[in-house]
């Protein structure tokens, strides 16, 4: 039974998981092709792809940033631990996938606030047994209870460099909720060498069509905050950018150097802690 709507569920739907509302995660899921949503996603979904045609694309795109961002974290940076924040429905390769079949000692925790993703999680973020992968339920606008996390403490060494990675979450921040204050309180709580990479989308290649998109999802009820250049540079800090900067995230070190850079509406970069 669903109690807010009284509706017979033909499911056994996981504590606090409520089908008849629109999740970021789910509809981000159902973009890349994944199982894990619901009719009421895939209504949004398919209006926010009316907005943007090429949706889909982008989220892909997001998702080979992820891979770059994580392989050259391991491999040029020396990055052994990872937190990732607003981490989404499982789908392969997952963070720790990547950066263990380069280096498989190295440990992940993360970190999402939906019911949905931590079901998914626990089930499908197995470890390389060298290494490690835990799970926090947390939310990021609150982030002294992910570092007071029992599990952060027992699977990362903050006296070591990170890699935090905040793909494609912020903008689910409204600025009334400060999110350059709570990814100051993360940064801050990193030592030197730790790096910061995030995704972020904008306006600013096309402004009509994500203006179209924020328009779908404000009236369905969710946050979804486009942001500029100079707003996604500050979630940085006074931490140096890593070539190439903050730019179109397909051209963020491009794996194929045909790509069209402002064909997926995110910026993208890496930051060092000095
Ligand atoms: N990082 C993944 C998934 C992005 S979807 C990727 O880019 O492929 C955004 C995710 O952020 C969703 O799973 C959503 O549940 C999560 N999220 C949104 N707001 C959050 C918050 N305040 N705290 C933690 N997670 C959040």
């Amino acid at each position: 039974l669903d109690y807010e709507s009284g509706a017979a569920s033909e499911h056994h739907d996981p504590p606090g998981v409520n089908i008849n509302v629109p999740h970021s995660a789910r509809i981000y899921d159902y973009w890349l092709g994944g199982k894990d949503n619901f009719a009421v996603d895939r209504g949004v979904g398919d209006a926010m792809i009316q907005a943007i045609p090429g949706m889909r694309y982008m989220a892909g795109e997001n998702r080979k940033f992820v891979h770059r961002a994580a392989r050259d974290l391991v491999q040029r940076e020396g990055i052994r631990q990872f937190l990732d924040v607003g981490t989404g429905i499982p789908t392969r390769p997952n963070l720790h996938e990547v950066a263990q079949a380069i280096a498989p000692q190295t440990r992940v925790v993360y970190v999402d606030n939906d019911p949905i993703v931590l079901v998914h999680a626990r089930a499908l973020m197995i470890s390389h047994p060298a290494g490690r992968s835990e799970y926090i339920s947390a939310d990021l606008r609150d982030p002294a209870s992910i570092l007071g996390d029992r599990a952060l403490s027992d699977t990362l060494d903050l006296t070591k460099p990170v890699g935090l990675t905040l793909i494609a979450i912020l903008m689910l921040l409204a600025d009334e909720d400060d999110p350059w204050s709570k990814v100051a309180q993360l940064r801050d709580a990193l030592p030197s060498g730790s790096c910061l990479a995030i995704t972020h989308p904008t306006a600013d290649f096309n402004p009509a069509e994500v203006d179209a998109a924020v328009a779908v999802a404000t009236g369905a009820g969710m946050t979804l905050v486009a942001r500029d250049e100079e707003a996604v540079r500050r979630f940085f800090g006074d931490w140096e950018l890593l070539e190439p900067g903050v730019v179109p995230v397909s051209a963020w070190r491009p794996d194929d150097p045909d790509v069209d850079p402002k064909a997926a509406y995110y910026w993208a970069g890496l930051a060092r802690k000095p």
